[in-house]
């Protein structure tokens, strides 16, 4: 059942839902008043605070942009049932993904959201994501989403798959926490990651992360240049379960060499749907005898991010690993 008579906090930092046309193209412009206005529309008997943080396309947000939103939710977490981020939609699994790994045991929902049209459009999906926001951030269900098209997904598994329709994004290798239809909004909560521990708020990250995506032919000489860089961290979108080649351009030997020089390597797979799994092939087994991590199921957004955030915390191989697979 929906709670009435909740208190939520809308974060907006920008994005299409927020935009207005200006003479260089859509970009962000209308702020509280404007879409407080429109929200009141949605918001049933819920109370909202709103607070502008950014106004920003939302390829122009960053990990120190997620380390803020971090810091925002720590202040208000005690005096909302709720957050809702109003986020652009083409970087927003990866600010979902990593406000997941820097909000370790969330205790209230925090749930991003934004639109394929402006709020001001006569016909947007502006409102109707708000809704759903809205109404999960005063759901009581701990943890951080995205509500989009009538769906929530978690966070860490939703992905960007779609550039102009309303279904824009999907929930990757994961069902979907919430579908809504004639039934109403009825949330899936085994699906929803169980609080184990105290809420800690660690934005630590390293931004010496690269996502690299082999194509046939390509020459290991990115990988060492990525080191000599000062790269601490390289996910590889391999070839279907994890593949990589090891004839004269010889990924296997490059990442040896850079593993037992301490980079940090995980292996995914170009495929968005199923995951990889490297001990089926040859050309998988081989690099994990070299030490490579694993992405198994983890969209690119959450392999990247996470694998940030866990060289914030460690430099230990081991430790790294065990943090990508919890
Ligand atoms: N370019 C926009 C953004 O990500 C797209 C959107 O919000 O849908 O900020």
């Amino acid at each position: 059942m929906l709670v009435s008579e909740q208190k939520i906090l809308i974060l907006n930092t920008g994005g299409t839902l927020s935009s207005t046309l200006t003479k260089n193209g859509l970009a962000p412009g209308l702020g509280r008043e404007d879409i407080l206005r429109d929200l009141e529309w949605v918001s049933g008997n819920i109370h909202i605070d709103f607070e502008d943080i950014y106004s920003l396309d939302s390829a122009n947000i960053g990990p120190e942009d997620w380390k803020n939103i971090a810091v925002k939710v720590r202040e208000n977490y005690e005096a909302y049932s709720g957050i809702v981020i109003i986020h652009g939609t083409d970087t927003m699994a990866y600010t979902a993904s990593m406000l997941t790994w820097m909000l370790q045991n969330v205790p209230i929902p925090v749930v991003l959201t934004g639109s394929q049209l402006s709020i001001e459009h006569p016909v947007a999906d502006a409102l109707e994501n708000c809704r759903l926001a809205i109404q999960m951030a005063a759901s009581g269900y701990p943890g951080v989403f995205i509500a989009f098209n009538r769906k929530i997904m978690l966070g860490c598994k939703a992905s960007k798959v779609r550039t102009m329709s309303f279904d824009a994004f999907e929930s990757i290798n994961y069902p979907y926490i919430c579908k809504v239809n004639s039934h109403g909004m009825k949330i899936e909560e085994n699906y929803i990651p169980k609080i184990h521990g105290k809420f800690t708020v660690n934005t630590e990250y390293s931004d010496k992360v690269m996502l690299l995506k082999l194509t046939p032919g390509l020459d290991p000489v990115v990988l060492y240049s990525l080191y000599e860089m000062g790269y601490e961290g390289v996910v590889i979108e391999a070839f279907g379960l994890g593949g990589m080649p090891f004839r004269e351009k010889n990924w296997i030997k490059a990442v040896y060499e850079l593993v037992e020089k301490g980079m940090a390597i995980v292996v995914g797979t170009q495929c968005r749907y199923e995951g990889s799994d490297l001990r089926v092939y040859e050309t998988g087994r081989e690099s994990l005898a070299c030490g490579v991590m694993q992405a198994k199921e983890m969209t690119a957004e959450a392999a990247v991010t996470k694998l940030m955030w866990a060289l914030g915390q460690t430099k230990d191989r081991d430790m790294i690993d065990k943090i990508l697979q919890a």
